[in-house]
């Protein structure tokens, strides 16, 4: 059914409900004319209540009042005596009144019914076209006899004409293979009637595009005793298209991030390779050295090649830990040990905090659960606060400084981790802002570091916030739910 106008009537010009009237009313009284002689008397009440009835359902008050006051005027006129004259014996009267109050009844009637359905209309067009703008569609799935309905809006959803009859097979045929097996399953949990529930999945068009749904149905039985599926469903494409747009914006911002940390380490990172590098060429040399003896150390030499081997393996573990912070855009979720996430986000700023004269410390707790988690994305979160925390004590003098990053294991199943300095701290009404994109007190600050950690610990269900210590300098610390 289409509900193009919500009245449809409204639109029909005055002359033509007027002139059905007209017509209408002749019509009932030629008819009246030519059935009298046959029946031996005048059916014109009848068929005139019928005119008022049709011109009231067809043009509304108006013309259902006008179509009254012919009926009337015809039925003084041509039926009541004397006839063909507009006179009326007292007696008469009552017959005439009756016609007249009757046929206002009928057009009241008609008026009333045509309200109703007014409402009604506007009421089915109104949700029509709320389905329309949430892109949600409803649908009904009759238990017994499995007959399925559809609203306007599930059927552009399915990209289904909306002359085909709505089948489970359909919407299979729809479902993308791979979430098939989901749905049935929903299904038969709802059919087993199992409290609703929302889920998602996604449809395969035939022109290859993807739709994602979220659909919530539940089972519900009627007055009646008849049982139906009835559920509503809603196009959510444009949000997941968004949020994936999103989330590669996120993670290529923090790839950048990551990249601009390297950068502010390279000198630490270019010396931390050179070490290896400097003392694989010594032990070479004195391998060398060794095997060209008139009698050759082999063992001697032997122990230079393995320095060498460990030498270069050093080397390689730096470099294939800067190759993965550079490289990796896309997270990825697996569970971990923070512990090791920690150690080995340490190793690659540890150099920096010992060109500033920054102890590391490090307090971490055995046996802690693991967490769910991106390892690189987690690294660079340590690496951001470290780096940070080693900057702010970068002018301190007079006392020892010291990076201390703590876990421990929470009671509400977190694993906490603190990053601790003893910097110059912040003021207690900048803290709410340390966070803010862009916000930075560094002559070369980027003041992203902070927001991405935010982000990043958002997307692992975690908090991080930052508390200025008793003493000096700042902690940030984060949680992130344990793995289960
Ligand atoms: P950036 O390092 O580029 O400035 P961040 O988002 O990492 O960006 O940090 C934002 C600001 O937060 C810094 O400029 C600094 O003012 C403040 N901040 C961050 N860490 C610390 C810290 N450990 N001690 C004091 N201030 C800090």
């Amino acid at each position: 059914m289409s509900w193009s106008s919500p009245l449809p009537w409204t639109r029909r010009s005055a002359f033509v409900n007027y002139a059905v009237v007209v017509l209408s009313v002749v019509a009932a009284l030629v008819a009246a004319l030519l059935l009298e002689p046959p029946m031996h008397s005048s059916p014109f009440v009848s068929l005139s209540l019928c005119a008022i009835m049709f011109s009231a359902w067809f043009g509304g008050l108006g013309p259902g009042l006008l179509a009254t006051a012919l009926s009337v005027a015809c039925f003084t006129y041509h039926f009541v005596p004397p006839v063909d004259s507009f006179k009326v014996a007292p007696v008469d009267l009552p017959r005439i009144v009756l016609l007249g109050v009757t046929g206002l009844f009928v057009v009241w009637l008609n008026v009333a019914r045509r309200d109703a359905e007014g409402a009604l209309r506007r009421s089915e067009a109104n949700l029509a076209e709320a389905q329309r703008l949430s892109h949600t569609g409803t649908f009904g799935w009759k238990i017994s006899g499995g007959d399925m309905v559809w609203s306007k809006e599930t059927y552009r959803i399915f990209g289904v004409d909306e002359s085909v009859k709505p089948t489970i097979d359909l919407v299979l045929q729809r479902v993308h293979p791979d979430d098939r097996e989901r749905v049935l399953r929903e299904m038969d949990r709802v059919a087993l009637g199992e409290p609703a529930n929302d889920y998602e999945h996604r449809l395969l068009m035939p022109d290859g595009t993807i739709k994602h749904l979220i659909v919530l149905a539940h089972r519900a039985k009627y007055e009646s005793g008849e049982e139906e599926f009835v559920g509503a469903l809603m196009d959510v494409t444009t949000t997941r298209e968004a949020q994936e747009a999103l989330h590669t914006a996120q993670a290529e911002l923090a790839r950048a991030a990551r990249v601009t940390a390297l950068g502010q380490m390279s000198a630490s990172i270019a010396h931390e390779v050179n070490q290896p590098l400097a003392a694989i060429s010594t032990a070479a040399a004195a391998g060398l050295r060794w095997l060209t003896r008139d009698v050759p150390e082999v063992a001697e030499a032997c122990a230079c090649v393995s320095h060498i081997a460990e030498q270069a393996d050093r080397a390689g573990n730096v470099i294939r830990s800067v190759r993965d912070l550079a490289r990796r855009a896309d997270p990825e979720m697996v569970p971990l040990d923070i512990n090791e996430v920690i150690e080995e986000a340490v190793a690659l700023a540890k150099p920096e905090a010992l060109r500033h004269w920054v102890t590391v410390q490090l307090q971490l707790a055995p046996g802690l659960p693991s967490v769910r988690g991106d390892r690189v994305q987690l690294q660079q979160v340590i690496i951001n606060l470290a780096i940070n925390g080693v900057q702010a004590m970068a002018t301190v003098t007079g006392r020892t400084r010291m990076l201390t990053i703590r876990t421990e294991q929470r009671e509400s199943g977190q694993v906490f981790v603190a990053v601790q300095d003893v910097g110059i701290g912040t003021e207690p009404e900048e803290l709410d802002r340390l966070f803010s994109a862009f916000y930075t007190t560094k002559v070369d600050g980027m003041g992203m570091g902070l927001s991405i950690c935010r982000s990043i610990i958002d997307a692992h269900g975690g908090r991080v916030w930052a508390s200025r210590n008793i003493d000096s300098g700042m902690t940030f610390q984060f949680t992130i739910p344990a793995y289960r």
